[in-house]
């Protein structure tokens, strides 16, 4: 177990990719702080489930990532009930797809204060104990829409391109002091995220189910598959690993090649 005595925070892991990430951080011996939104019987059998599967602590924030004093508190507590944040990961995330002419303001407002800002916050809060303790690990979910774009995405676009330069700038900054910062940018993945999304790009392409997941998400990756949760868990789990120690400031894909092309 690699993780063992580590203390990690993933944001919105109560779904999909980010709860991938924390199980996989739990399997390796970390005790984990989960947040996200959803139904309080399933999150608590998620919470549950995490500390009898894998014999750690798992914690649940229900903070909202689009509120910052929410965010500090997050951390906060984590910090005190675990004794540190040594693993931070940005994954919170919402998708919504319009043309930009009726892109609703607050569906912008909301796309950026989650996907973006909430990091901001999160990163101010957790780096002061990762460098008095000389280590630390950083990893943001960014996308493939961190260096591609697709059509009616605005803001989910111009957030996940604004991660990926928050996750260069915070890796320079903390270089020097054990702490890595990184973002792992998958292709699409099926998740919830992905199919609440296919009924508006329906509506925006005037296309069926099925062409929605043959013409426009499967045609962006040469592979033809979907990425899987645990692949991206799988690689969250190597950034936190002593093997990884050098890697900071790495836009890492894992898209099937859709940004090859
Ligand atoms: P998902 O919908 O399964 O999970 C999203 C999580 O974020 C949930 O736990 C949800 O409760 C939480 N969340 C949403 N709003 C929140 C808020 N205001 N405060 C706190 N938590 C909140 O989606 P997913 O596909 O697992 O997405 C996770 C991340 O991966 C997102 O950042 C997304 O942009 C990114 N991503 C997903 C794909 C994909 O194809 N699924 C591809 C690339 C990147």
């Amino acid at each position: 177990m690699t993780l063992t005595s580590r203390n990690a925070i993933v944001t919105g892991s109560t779904s999909g990719i980010g709860l991938a990430i924390a199980r996989a951080f739990a399997q390796q011996g970390a005790n984990v702080m989960i947040n996200g939104f959803g139904d309080a019987a399933a999150v608590e059998k998620e919470r549950a489930g995490i500390e009898a599967d894998f014999s750690v602590r798992c914690l649940y924030s229900p903070a909202d990532m689009s509120k910052p004093v929410e965010i500090a508190a997050m951390v906060k507590e984590a910090e005190t009930a675990f004794g540190s944040v040594d693993i931070l990961v940005n994954n919170a995330g919402i998708q919504f797809v319009s043309p930009i002419e009726e892109f609703p303001v607050e569906k912008w407002d909301q796309i950026l204060a989650i996907n973006l800002s909430s990091a901001f916050h999160t990163i101010r809060a957790a780096t002061p104990g990762m460098k008095a303790r000389k280590w630390g690990r950083i990893i943001n979910t960014a996308s493939a829409h961190s260096l591609v774009a697709s059509p009616f995405k605005a803001a989910y676009v111009a957030a996940k391109h604004g991660i990926a330069g928050l996750t260069k700038t915070v890796a320079l900054e903390l270089a020097t002091h054990g702490v890595t910062v990184n973002c792992i940018s998958p292709g699409y993945v099926w998740t919830p995220l992905v199919e609440k999304q296919i009924p508006d790009t329906m509506k925006a392409r005037n296309m069926t189910k099925e062409q929605v997941i043959n013409d426009v998400l499967l045609t962006a990756q040469p592979t033809k598959q979907f990425v899987t949760v645990e692949q991206v868990a799988a690689l969250a789990v190597f950034l936190c690993s002593d093997a990884a120690s050098q890697m900071t400031g790495a836009n890492l894909s894992m898209d099937g090649g859709w940004t090859a092309a």
